[in-house]
């Protein structure tokens, strides 16, 4: 009977509500009460120093091409023993969209992302984050990582030296 299966309709939408009003509420009362997010989560970008103190960012401008929104910019320079370092580098956070390309991208695992999502403000320019402002001291994620131990060719140690590094060829010796 039609009367029937009404009924039984509404009694079953009562039975999910009483099932939510006893269920514990997932209300978090942010910001007295914070979530610790997963340490793979994505928020506020850093960038990172080797083992040995140097920057790790070599300004090769991968973060900054493979970024979507294009908030990421720099000015490569040199020091006198041939490192790279970026001059400036610069993260607009009111673009970002904490896609983590840029630390997919990044050779030398200088840029990263971490957990602090705490990073709103009133003022839009106070999300422009200047190479002062991303540095920080210790090496992030990969405490013992040194791109320059691996490919620093001629710049912290002599051609072929570097721990993965091939002897260098004479290319004299491949002539016919
Ligand atoms: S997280 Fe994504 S949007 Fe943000 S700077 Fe990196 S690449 Fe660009
Ligand atoms: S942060 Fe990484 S990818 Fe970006 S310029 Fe520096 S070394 Fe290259």
């Amino acid at each position: 009977m039609q009367i029937v299966s009404d009924i039984q309709a509404i009694l079953g939408g009562f039975r999910v509500t009483l099932a939510h009003m006893l269920r514990r509420p997932v209300t978090i009362q942010y910001p007295e009460q914070k979530r610790i997010p997963y340490p793979r989560f994505r928020a506020r970008i850093v960038l990172t120093r080797d083992p040995d103190g140097g920057e790790r960012c070599v300004a090769c401008y991968l973060c900054s091409a493979a970024c979507p929104v294009d908030c990421i910019s720099m000015q490569a320079d040199e020091r006198e023993d041939g490192r790279r370092y970026a001059a400036w580098f610069r993260i607009n956070f009111s673009r970002c969209i904490f896609c983590g390309l840029c630390a997919e991208a990044c050779p030398t695992m200088a840029i990263q992302m971490t957990p602090d999502y705490e990073i709103c403000t009133r003022d839009i320019m106070d999300l422009v984050y200047e190479k002062e402002d991303l540095l920080i001291d210790g090496c992030g994620k990969d405490a013992s990582y040194n791109f320059y131990s691996h490919a620093g060719i001629g710049v912290t140690q002599p051609r072929g030296a570097g721990l993965e590094e091939s002897k260098p060829v004479d290319v004299r010796s491949l002539m016919p």
